[in-house]
């Protein structure tokens, strides 16, 4: 690239932080070096032209596990684990709104349930007696009763009548958070450089090499927060997880409110601006979907659409408007990587599905290894 003078001078010179993603956790990681480092010189390297991996892609739950996943957690790993699970998401979530204000988030305490389909009655039958157990165990965290007992209210068919409320859980508006904290880091004067796909790195005596499609440069420190994308730059841990969503025209009198976990999670629904937005069946084809690449598959999309009028809408009209993927990052544990990776780099990435909750607190874990 046919760099001025300038634009060396202006951006890439004498760099101290470099972030590789513009995700949920790039972002609150180069927010938190900018808190501790107030003079020094950030910038972020961003592949898509708009931030291009799960953050600006989700469902915006502001979620923190339903009862059969914590159940499901428990059965494979100690209380203690799961309970730092919890809390980390539910402090992750507190702190996304503290920095960013519930209104800029559109954030909307609607309550999350979880829904059962009729073949799934022994799962609620546990859910039901395991619930004031679970009360109990989350007590400490949340002061009141976390899961409650209520009926089909929203007309969903072939289901069990009666869904599992969790009263803590809420939705947020996806877009305005990430315009938040973009907008954030630029009155931070973080610089952020879009349309930058970084190749490699390489680790020198008193910092780091990055070569970009565009240009190379030196940083003295690097942060990689490419969550699913994590592998084409380092050897990790991290799968990458495609999920398909999909979202309605605008329903009339839609009178679905809230957050909804459907057949064990493997399907997620919620309603936004009169719409129905539902997303899932990665369980279909779990192999197709373990790709970097964005795009829809017939099959998953047609299940969507078939659950979407036989169980959620059974009788109501409705139009398909837009389909969209996010890559996720994942693998069998569900603790995210934050680690060093060499001298002057380190990574924050394996976010799982609840980045939405933990995010903030990875991207301010990453950038305390700076330290
Ligand atoms: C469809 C869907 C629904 C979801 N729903 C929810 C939900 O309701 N609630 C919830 O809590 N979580 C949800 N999640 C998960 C959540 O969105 C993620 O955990 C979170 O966004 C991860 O943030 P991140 O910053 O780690 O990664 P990302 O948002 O993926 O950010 C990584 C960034 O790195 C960039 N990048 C990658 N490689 C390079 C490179 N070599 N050079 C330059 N840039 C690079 C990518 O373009 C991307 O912008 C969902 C995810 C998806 C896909």
């Amino acid at each position: 690239m046919n760099l001025s003078y300038w634009e060396i001078k202006q951006w890439l010179d004498n760099v101290d932080f470099t972030i590789v993603g513009s995700g949920i956790v790039g972002l609150n990681c180069a927010l938190s070096l900018r808190k501790k480092y107030p003079k020094s010189k950030i910038l972020i390297l961003e592949k898509g032209i708009l931030p291009q991996g799960a953050s600006t892609k989700n469902a915006g739950f502001a979620c923190f596990g339903s009862i059969s996943e914590l159940l499901h957690d428990l059965k494979t790993h100690s209380e203690e684990v799961v309970f730092n699970l919890v809390k980390n998401r539910w402090e992750g979530l507190l702190r996304l709104r503290e920095i960013l204000g519930d209104k800029a988030l559109d954030y909307k305490p609607y309550g999350g349930y979880e829904v059962f389909l009729e073949e799934d009655s022994a799962l609620y039958e546990e859910c039901k007696e395991e619930r004031e157990y679970l009360n109990q165990f989350l007590k400490p965290l949340f002061k009141k009763e976390v899961f409650s007992i209520t009926e089909n209210k929203f007309g969903f068919k072939r289901v069990n009548q009666n869904y599992i409320l969790n009263n803590f859980e809420g939705q947020l508006d996806t877009g305005k958070m990430m315009e938040a904290l973009l907008k954030k880091c630029i009155v931070e004067n973080i610089r952020i450089l879009n349309a930058t796909n970084v190749l490699s790195f390489e680790e020198m005596s008193s910092g780091v090499l990055i070569k970009t499609t565009h240009f190379e440069m030196e940083s003295r420190k690097l942060f990689i927060a490419t969550n699913g994308f994590t592998s084409t730059l380092f050897n990790a841990d991290v799968k990458p997880a495609r999920a398909q969503v999909l979202i309605t025209k605008p329903i009339k009198n839609l009178h679905i409110k809230g957050t909804f976990h459907l057949d064990k999670g493997y399907y997620y629904f919620r309603n936004i601006d009169n719409r129905i937005l539902f997303g899932g069946g990665r369980n279909l084809d779990k192999e197709g979907e373990t790709t970097t690449s964005f795009g829809e598959t017939e099959h998953i999309q047609k299940t969507l659409k078939a659950l979407l009028s036989s169980v959620i809408l059974p009788n109501t009209p409705f139009e398909i408007e837009h389909k969209w993927s996010g890559i996720m990052g994942v693998s069998d544990i569900k603790k995210p990587i934050v680690d060093v990776v060499s001298n002057h780099v380190f990574c924050g990435v394996r976010l799982g599905g609840m980045g939405v909750a933990i995010g903030s607190l990875i991207g301010q874990e990453l950038a305390s290894l700076a330290d």
